[in-house]
């Protein structure tokens, strides 16, 4: 099985891990991942608790086209919410 790879400045190989999925039970919406990603994929959103009635903003993939596989948002998530993979190709 092969990989999307590509290349850092200093001519280093680099497998990019796209975003798969946010663990919306540990996201505690700090929003650190939110202004780590420079790609706008990333999105607040309301998850609402039916056996509590109450609401809590967790962080959601709004725009997955749009991620690059830089991994900044799994680097600066305190509660290891993120899911991503590199490409097959
Ligand atoms: S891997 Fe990079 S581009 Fe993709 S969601 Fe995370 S921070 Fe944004
Ligand atoms: S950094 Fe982690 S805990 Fe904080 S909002 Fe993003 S996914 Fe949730």
């Amino acid at each position: 099985m092969a990989f999307l790879t590509a290349t850092t400045k200093g001519g280093a190989s680099w497998t990019p891990a796209f975003i798969e999925s946010i663990d919306e039970e540990k996201c505690i919406g700090c929003g650190r991942c939110f202004k780590a990603c420079a790609r706008r994929v990333l999105g607040p959103e309301d998850l609402v608790d039916e056996e509590t009635d109450s609401t809590r903003m967790i962080m959601a993939v709004v725009n997955p086209d749009n991620c690059t596989g830089c991994v900044a948002c799994a680097s600066t998530c305190p509660k290891g919410c993120f899911s991503l993979k590199p490409m097959e190709v």
